[in-house]
């Protein structure tokens, strides 16, 4: 079965380690070899800037991940930019769908000018903080009462404007409130239900609920602290708990992936890599039937995709 996933951070680790290779490092969860291996067909690649670094270096390091995506990434025969979502279309047998996306805007600082300049390398996807305080909002592990700041709103509209999917992810809860009115389209690229899971990163049944009202989606994460409680190593049947649960709100149709391979120095059992994903499938058809796996797999995102554009 193909898989849409919406987030890894492998770009990341293209500039960070020493003469790695995107095709088959054994280093990465998410090579080229890997996805092959677990019928990834669309894989959206996040642009994140660590929070410890500099801030005057924050750009420079986005744009050499950006860097790293055209040369390394892009440079396989097999690999195809998604520019625009008719290609979600286009794809033929052999070929995987790269997407980039922005994880927090950190790197902009309070400039529109830099934030355009990531979007014109064909950014797809933005996330307004990472974990933290930026220029444009708090991030889950702020004060979950602080709201938006000016210039995020400012933010926003420029995404709107650009038809960029808005990425709910890492946000605290008021920002969250008040981006739901605000941003014309929305996800959750890699959160999981704190109603199975609490944690400041999963959201809350009313948030599910009014991010699929107002159009957005609900990608699960891999990652073993957001799938059990204070847990650093985890099943696929506790995640499938998460997306029995989310399913129950708000219908299998608004469920995808967004594993969060090579973004995590932790990993659930038989689902450590991108080549391991079908034992994810195998656990999801024991509970739902193959209509709904691949409507979560591949066919939910492509329809909201070519819907939204
Ligand atoms: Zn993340």
């Amino acid at each position: 079965m193909n898989i849409i996933d919406l987030h890894c951070d492998v770009l990341e680790k293209l500039t960070r380690l020493e003469n790695v290779n995107f095709q088959n490092d054994a280093r990465l969860s998410a090579s080229l070899e890997k996805l092959k291996a677990g019928n990834v067909k669309v894989q959206v690649f996040a642009i994140f800037v660590h929070s410890n670094l500099p801030d005057n270096e924050k750009f420079l390091a986005a744009a050499r991940q950006i860097e790293a995506f055209h040369t390394k990434v892009l440079a396989e025969p097999e690999m195809v930019h998604i520019t625009e979502w008719e290609q979600l279309n286009q794809l033929e047998d052999g070929q995987i769908g790269a997407i980039l996306s922005l994880e927090g805007c950190d790197c902009i600082g309070e400039d529109l000018l830099k934030l355009e300049h990531i979007l014109n390398a064909g950014v797809k996807l933005v996330g307004l903080t990472w974990n933290h305080e930026n220029g444009v909002a708090y991030g889950a592990s702020e004060d979950p009462s602080k709201g938006l700041k000016p210039f995020g709103r400012k933010v926003v509209q420029l995404l709107n404007d650009r038809n960029i999917i808005i990425d709910v992810s890492h946000l605290n809860e008021q920002g969250f409130f008040e981006l739901l009115p605000l941003a014309k389209k929305l996800v959750a690229s890699h959160s999981n239900a704190r109603a199975i899971c609490n944690h400041p990163r999963n959201l809350t049944d009313i948030q599910i609920k009014e991010l699929v009202k107002h159009g957005g989606r609900m990608h699960v994460v891999f990652y073993p602290p957001f799938i059990e409680s204070g847990k650093e190593s985890t099943t696929i049947e506790y995640l499938v708990k998460h997306v029995e649960h989310i399913a129950s709100l708000v219908g299998v149709q608004h469920i995808g992936f967004g594993s969060d391979f090579d973004g995590m120095g932790l990993s659930i059992e038989k689902l450590a890599n991108a080549g391991e994903y079908e034992n994810f499938i195998k656990a999801l058809l024991k509970r739902f039937t193959y209509e709904e796996v691949s409507i979560m797999a591949n066919r939910g995102f492509q329809k909201y995709a070519l819907k939204i554009n």
